[in-house]
């Protein structure tokens, strides 16, 4: 069975800094980690090839830093590891993203499955895993919190438990397709030593625009149909409502404020 899965490096805040003249994401000066949501994309991908057999082979699309976030999939025991880097690149938004990542795709070659996060914990679209299905025409599964079956055999098929408003639905699909992970869905493992010494000396194969077969219009700023007018992160007034007198009254006015709002 092949597996691909798309990995982004994404800064290591909860607070993510933003250039109020570029309206882009400051990376410069935070440290980075793999997109929460794809290292249980990463994790689910090496069970099914300890179930399955077949290989692994994580995919990023960004700057060369980025060889850091795939050497780490490399130290979990991904079977080698493909970036996608170059200035055509830069500037992308989700739609150019999918494009270049479908195309990287493409060319790793035949696959049952593509696996991705949720959404990313930067840019938060939850968009780059469907469009990617629909650059490569393969059906997508959003929300997996569980593969039910995975039927290799023709007419391969894999039936998955997606997380929805107040419980899980069960859908089946067609192979191959593209899955987008949430957290239940597993337990990331961690490095053992050994793997991640094996990882620092690993080769990554990087591709760049002239690998690809790609429309250079699709690509990176170009590309992107996508406008920001502003981004900001809320603020909070933290200053709240302060209740007056002893436990019970503040609880009962709490209960009375709560049950006006129909928070409760
Ligand atoms: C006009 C515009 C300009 C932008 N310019 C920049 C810029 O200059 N620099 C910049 O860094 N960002 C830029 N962005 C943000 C960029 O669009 C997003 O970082 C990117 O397209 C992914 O979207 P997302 O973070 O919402 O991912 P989501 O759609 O939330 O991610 C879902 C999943 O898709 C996969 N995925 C997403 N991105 C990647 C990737 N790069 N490689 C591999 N897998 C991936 C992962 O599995 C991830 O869990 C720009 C956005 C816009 C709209």
């Amino acid at each position: 069975m092949q597996i691909v899965v798309c990995i982004k490096q994404v800064p290591d805040t909860a607070e993510v800094k933003i250039d109020r003249k570029t309206n882009t994401l400051i990376r410069e000066g935070v440290p980075s980690i793999i997109n929460p949501f794809d290292l249980h994309a990463v994790e689910e991908a090496l069970l099914l090839r300890e179930r399955c057999g077949g290989a692994v082979t994580a995919l990023s699309m960004g700057p060369p830093q980025v060889e850091a976030a795939l050497r780490e999939a490399l130290s979990l025991g991904v079977d080698q590891a493909v970036l996608l880097s170059d200035r055509a690149f830069a500037g992308a938004d989700t739609l150019a993203t999918s494009y270049t990542l479908a195309a990287g795709i493409r060319k790793i070659g035949a696959f049952d499955l593509i696996l991705c996060g949720k959404q990313a914990i930067d840019g938060d679209t939850a968009q780059v895993g469907p469009e990617i299905a629909e650059w490569l025409d393969v059906p997508h599964l959003t929300y997996v919190s569980g593969i039910d079956e995975m039927i290799l055999a023709e007419p391969a098929r894999i039936t998955v438990s997606r997380l929805v408003e107040g419980g899980y639905e069960q859908v089946r699909s067609s192979l191959p397709s593209l899955l987008t992970v949430v957290r239940e869905l597993n337990e990331p493992r961690l490095p053992s030593f050994r793997a991640s010494l094996r990882a620092r000396t690993q080769a990554i194969t990087v591709w760049g625009a002239a690998d690809l077969d790609v429309d250079p219009e699709r690509l990176g700023i170009d590309g992107s149909p996508t406008g920001v007018s502003r981004v900001f992160v809320p603020e909070y007034d933290r200053q709240g409502q302060i209740f007056a007198g002893g436990p019970e009254d503040q609880a009962r006015a709490l209960v009375d404020l709560l049950r006006s709002t129909r928070l409760i």
